[in-house]
């Protein structure tokens, strides 16, 4: 009889592993709430394509991408920008988010996975502390795996036994209240920077992002607080006055959403389960971005299961996929939490200073796409940071975040490569508790 896996939520990483494990012969279904042929929102991507390749898909047809250019970041007073220089074969790609639907869910009907669309899933079904199915609005379903790409609310995750160790939500300063949509351009004057990004826009906690697109002007504003009307309009204005290209008609999306900014899961799995994508928080922090590691994770995770001859699917045997998931990505996005939270730590003011004293270079804001390797080119280099502050920076508060944001860096990286590489729940938890303490914001 073959093994049977459920996908609970056709998150990317979930199709793109249902698509692997297919191929090698298991036998999987991908539940999903949405219709067929409607998922994705509309409005466009960026994400590395060597992402792609590592998850065995192939490119998508060239009329269905184009390479993104460089961004430019702005502090709170849009002053001075600092703009990325990312090398040529490095560059990611920008793709309608419905394209990257299609292209993820034909490779994976490819391989031979099977899709059941309009299922609500309402929570998983236990035996003991055993994931053995997921509870649906079109019945109950059973499997010797259940795989969450349900994103950041998945039912699945917040239902599981406290007993599991699975944080459930995201946490203080741990997601983005998101608003995006497309306007009309409303001048043609060419833009010099057409990819911008403005941390603390407004001075308000969180992020905005405008680009001068040829045929619409693409505004995003993620903030930690709840994010309304009146919000959105103070914000879209104050970046009018910057950016006259930004329009007022709205053309495509409009919606609210929500992104985790925060590091990966703490534990990733438990029994006859494994959380991947937005369930398990594999986002960059500060820029959102999710696409790419959630195909990466895929690749790490089917890789997983394949291995485990004996089809146990127990957390003994799914540990070594977080293991491999910090070693190659968990670590890197793990310290840029950190960054993160120096963000909802620093003032306005603070910030501008940083940007304009030079303790903040173009460099320091470039990441890699990583195109062709699993390993993650996010590189925060703490010691490195913290010269350059203490040489430069003369507010001996704001020195004093910085030094502490060192710190935090450093005992995350030291929590990191401390991770035991094999299951013992007492261990496990015990190094769980003392990794969550280096994100405490008082910490
Ligand atoms: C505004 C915005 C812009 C973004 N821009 C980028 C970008 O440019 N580049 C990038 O890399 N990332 C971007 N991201 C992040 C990216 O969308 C995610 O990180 C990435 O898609 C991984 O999430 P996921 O696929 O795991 O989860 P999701 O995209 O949330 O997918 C989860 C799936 O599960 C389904 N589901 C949820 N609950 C249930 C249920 N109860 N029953 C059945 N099905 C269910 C949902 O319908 C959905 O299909 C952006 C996110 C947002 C919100």
């Amino acid at each position: 009889m073959s093994v049977k896996i459920i996908v609970a939520g056709a998150g990317h990483g979930g199709i793109a592993a249902a698509a692997i494990l297919a191929q090698n012969g298991y036998d999987v279904t991908v539940y999903e709430r949405g219709k067929e042929g409607t998922l994705g929102y509309d409005w466009t991507d960026i994400f590395a394509p060597g992402a792609l390749k590592i998850a065995g898909i192939g490119m998508p047809p060239e009329d269905k991408y184009e390479y993104k250019e460089n961004m430019t970041f702005y502090s709170p007073n849009m002053k001075k920008g600092l703009r990325q220089n990312v090398a040529p074969d490095q560059l990611e790609i920008k793709m309608e988010r419905k394209d990257i639907y299609s292209l993820l869910i034909s490779h994976a009907v490819d391989c031979g996975a099977k899709f059941v669309y309009e299922c609500n899933i309402e929570g998983p079904i236990l035996f003991g502390n055993r994931v053995v199915g997921i509870k649906t609005s079109k019945g109950d379903f059973y499997g010797d795996l259940v795989i969450d790409a349900a994103g950041i609310e998945s039912p699945v995750k917040i239902n599981l036994p406290a007993v599991c160790g699975i944080e459930k939500v995201p946490g203080e300063f741990s997601q983005f209240n998101v608003f995006r949509a497309f306007y009309n351009r409303a001048t043609d004057e060419e833009v010099e920077d057409k990819y911008k990004v403005c941390l603390l826009p407004g001075g308000n906690l969180g992020v905005g992002w405008i680009a001068a697109e040829e045929e619409y002007s693409d505004l995003l504003i993620g903030l930690f607080d709840k994010l309304t009307d009146e919000k959105v309009n103070e914000i879209a204005e104050l970046f009018r006055s910057e950016n006259p290209v930004l329009g007022t008609e709205l053309k495509r999306g409009g919606q609210y959403v929500k992104i985790p900014v925060r590091q990966p899961l703490a534990i990733m799995v438990c029994d006859g389960y494994a959380a991947i994508g937005d369930s398990a928080f594999m986002t960059v922090p500060v820029i959102g971005s999710g696409i790419a590691n959630s195909l990466k994770a895929a690749r790490i995770l089917a890789d997983t299961i394949i291995a485990d001859k004996y089809n146990c699917f127990c957390v003994d045997t799914l540990w070594d996929y977080q293991v491999k998931y910090y070693k190659v990505l968990g670590s890197g996005l793990a310290q840029l939490a950190c960054v993160k939270l120096l963000l909802t730590q620093l003032t306005p003011d603070e910030l501008d200073y940083m940007f304009e004293c030079g303790v903040l270079t173009a460099k320091d804001l470039t990441i890699g796409a990583d195109s062709t390797s699993l390993v993650s080119m996010i590189k925060v280099n703490p010691a490195e940071l913290i010269e350059k502050a203490k040489g430069v920076i003369k507010d001996p508060v704001l020195l004093k975040k910085i030094l502490l944001t060192g710190k935090r860096i450093a005992s995350v990286v030291t929590a990191t490569t401390t991770m035991p590489r094999r299951w013992n729940r007492q261990q496990v938890f015990k190094w769980a508790k003392q990794y969550k303490m280096c994100f405490q914001i008082d910490g």
